[in-house]
Order: C-alpha cells, then sequence, then structure tokens
C-alpha cells in the first residue's frame, strides 16, 4: 500500500523534533550535530534568535498580502541584494527550482527582445542540478532525474565537466545562455577552478550569450563570499539563489542585471507567495549577518581549521576516505566504502552528514558553527570511520 507521504524519497531513520544552533535533537534527546544544514538551507544554524524574532514579528502583523501590492520587507531584502552584489534587479521566488525556471524564461526572452529569437538554447554541464521542475530537469538532463518523465522541455545541451574544447563547439547560433554551478552540490562538490569561470565570462562576452549561475546551494556565504562567483573575480547576466537565504524559511530568488531583465515587464512572469512578507523579514535578518565582512571572514576562518582537520582525518583512514574536496564550508568527503554506509555510521555517532553523487558525502554545516564544534564533528567522523574499518 503506498504510504500517506508519496514515498519519493528514501529517509533515514531519524525524526527531529527540536534545533538548537548546529544540533538536531530527537523526541527521546539524542543530540546530533549537524553537518547537513537542511542541505546548506539553516545557514545561521536553528533557532537563531535573530531570524525567530523577525519571524514572529512578521508573524503578529502580516503575512501574506500577493504582489498586487507593495510589501516593505521585499523592498529591504531587494535593496540590500542589490546593494551587495552585481544585481541591478530581483524576482523571490519560493525554491531554487522556481528561480531555475524564471532563469531560462528571462534568458529566452532576452533574445527574443533582442530580435534573436532563434536564441533558446541553455548549456548546462553534467553532474549538474538545478531543482525538479520540468525546466530543472531538462536542465540537469541525467537519465537518473529525466527518465519517464518526457517529453523534457526543450532547448538544452549537456556537456562533459571541464572538457572546454566540447564548450567552444556547442555554442551555436541558437545558444542563449551558458547556466552552471560555481561549485556542483549534488553532484559531488565540485568546485569549478576560478580560471574556468573567468574563461566563461569571457567566452559568453565574446559569443555574445548569457552566463547563468546557480548560486542555490553555493551563495550566501556558503563558500566564505557573499556568492562563490566572487572568488573568481566576475559576474554572471543572472543568477538563481534559494537554501540558505531564507535560513530554513522557503525564499529563492533571481537576481540579474537590468540588461538581463530587459524583457521582464509587467504581466512577463509572477507568484502568487513569491517574496511575500513572512519569508522577506527573515530574508532581511539572513542578509544582515551573511553579507556582513566579519561574518564571511570567520567562515572562511574555521573552513579552513575545518579543512585542515578533514585532512587528517582521511590521512588516519586511507581505506575509508579518498580525498577532501570544496570550497568554504561546502566541502565533501569522497569514500572509498559507499558514501551511503558513511552517512549511516555517522548517524550511529550522533552527526549528520549529506550524500551526494560521485560517491561524495556532504559537509555543509550552518555557518555558525563554532570551532568547538568542529572539533567534535572531526572526533565523530572519526569514531564513525573507525566503526566501518572495524566493522
Ligand atoms: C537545491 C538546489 C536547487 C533546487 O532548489 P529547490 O529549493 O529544492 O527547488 C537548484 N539548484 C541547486 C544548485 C541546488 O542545490
Amino acid at each position: 500500500m503506498i504510504p500517506s507521504i508519496l514515498p519519493t524519497y528514501n529517509r533515514a531513520p531519524l525524526s527531529f523534533v527540536k534545533g538548537e544552533g548546529s544540533w538536531l535533537i530527537e523526541a527521546d534527546g539524542r543530540r546530533f550535530l549537524d553537518l547537513g544544514a537542511g542541505i546548506a538551507v539553516n545557514a545561521l544554524g536553528h533557532a537563531h534568535p535573530d531570524l525567530v524574532a523577525a519571524l514572529t514579528e512578521q508573524a503578529g502583523k502580516l503575512w501574506h498580502t500577493s504582489n498586487l501590492y507593495h510589501i516593505p520587507a521585499q523592498q529591504e531584502l531587494a535593496d540590500r541584494l542589490v546593494a551587495a552584489t552585481f544585481a541591478d534587479t530581483v524576482f523571490f521566488t519560493n525554491s531554487g527550482t522556481e528561480a531555475c525556471e524564471l532563469a531560462v524564461k528571462m534568458a529566452r526572452k532576452f533574445f527574443h527582445d533582442a530580435g534573436q529569437p532563434e536564441r533558446t538554447d541553455i548549456i548546462a554541464f553534467e553532474g549538474a542540478f538545478h531543482g525538479r521542475s520540468s525546466a530543472g530537469i531538462a536542465a540537469a538532463g541525467s537519465e537518473k532525474m529525466t527518465r519517464g518523465f518526457g517529453p523534457l522541455l526543450p532547448g538544452f545541451k549537456h556537456l562533459p565537466w571541464g572538457d572546454h574544447d566540447a564548450l567552444h563547439a556547442a555554442i551555436d547560433a541558437h545558444t542563449a545562455a551558458i547556466l552552471i554551478e560555481p561549485v556542483q552540490g549534488e553532484g559531488g562538490i565540485r568546485p569549478l577552478p576560478d580560471q574556468c569561470l573567468k574563461g566563461l565570462r569571457d567566452l559568453c562576452d565574446e559569443r555574445g550569450i548569457l552566463l547563468i549561475l546557480d548560486e542555490v546551494q553555493c551563495g550566501m556565504g556558503r563558500t566564505g563570499r557573499l556568492f562563490a562567483h566572487e572568488w573568481a573575480g566576475i559576474a554572471p547576466d543572472i543568477m538563481m539563489v534559494a537554501k540558505g537565504i531564507g535560513g530554513g524559511f522557503p525564499l529563492g530568488e533571481v537576481l540579474a542585471t537590468e540588461r538581463a531583465a530587459s524583457g521582464m515587464g509587467p504581466g512577463t512572469h509572477g507568484s502568487t507567495y513569491g517574496g511575500n512578507p513572512l519569508a522577506c523579514a527573515v530574508g532581511c535578518a539572513v542578509m544582515a549577518h551573511v553579507a556582513d565582512p566579519d561574518f564571511l571572514a570567520g567562515v572562511n576562518r574555521k573552513a579552513g581549521l575545518m579543512r585542515q582537520r578533514l585532512e587528517g582525518l582521511v590521512a588516519a583512514h586511507p581505506g575509508v576516505f579518498e580525498e577532501v574536496r570544496g570550497l568554504g564550508l561546502m566541502l565533501g568527503l569522497k569514500c572509498r566504502v559507499p558514501n551511503a554506509e558513511v552517512v549511516r555510521a555517522g548517524h550511529e555517532a550522533l552527526l549528520v552528514t549529506v550524500p551526494a553523487a560521485d560517491n561524495v558525502i556532504r559537509l555543509l554545516p550552518p555557518l555558525t558553527i563554532t570551532e568547538a564544534e568542529i572539533a567534535e564533528a572531526l572526533s565523530r567522523l572519526d569514531a564513525a570511520a573507525t566503526a566501518l574499518e572495524t566493522a
């Protein structure tokens, strides 16, 4: 009999009823150290007092009005994002998937209005993840996500990760944009080298196409800069954001330059909930922390410590781990045993990690994790690895 919850997830046998900072707590009181952060969502950890205050204060005033009216918190969040990034304008969504939908629509509309309506194709990459909508799965293109869901939205080309020749050859008179994650998340924590991101920017400029970055997972301070592309000193034309921006409240957005967004006038796109007062009140509170240079300096310091300790862990357990990868506090451990077993051994050691493709486990702690908690996480990872070795 089908369960009352559509069984699209293989869930771990864990159920949390409370969160405190970097900790998740089960009904029986067991405390798990959280290196998953709800898949890079709880950027400020669980139940951060500023987020609780922002949400409850707004909840007592006004929940929802729709985008038929002005929303002060939405205006404030848009202004904060525009001030802190390359973007001139922002559209708010409820999720990363919806941000992907708009990014694709915006790129196509740009060329439509520019008198090049034949430019509709988006070039994306193997191992990518852009969400589970029809555009999202067509953009990622993997067999695992698309099988049985055809006909797929047309207009996507998929190239191997890091194949420059294939990329140059793939751009033609039908290309509208290149879509890429600066650090692949679901694909196994694969950072794109700065040189490659710069090269992509140059290539897009030379060929007159748009660069769309998916920073849904790697953005919002995760890599130690507000957005990951800042490491390469470049800017996209369009960027998708979600996950960390809401700190756990569903919120996403598309950021764009004035030029890239020029086709998106009244009536061209919409969302009933996108950017509602509750979401934006929380988003402003998240931005107030994460966009602060001192906060980002702290992320970098902790990331350096964590990376160094993880290198030691890999050296101590060469039969379990192959390498550390990633950027900032978006880290991955490539495993030599099935990653699901490592995740499970972590649970036994009261530690939460998240599996990814390429036999990697992801370590995506709250950006507010302390140095003492990093040390504790490493000792729990060590215990998990030791348990796997002696099993
Ligand atoms: C999670 C994710 C998405 C999809 O976001 P949802 O909020 O789950 O719709 C898109 N792109 C990337 C890179 C992601 O990590």
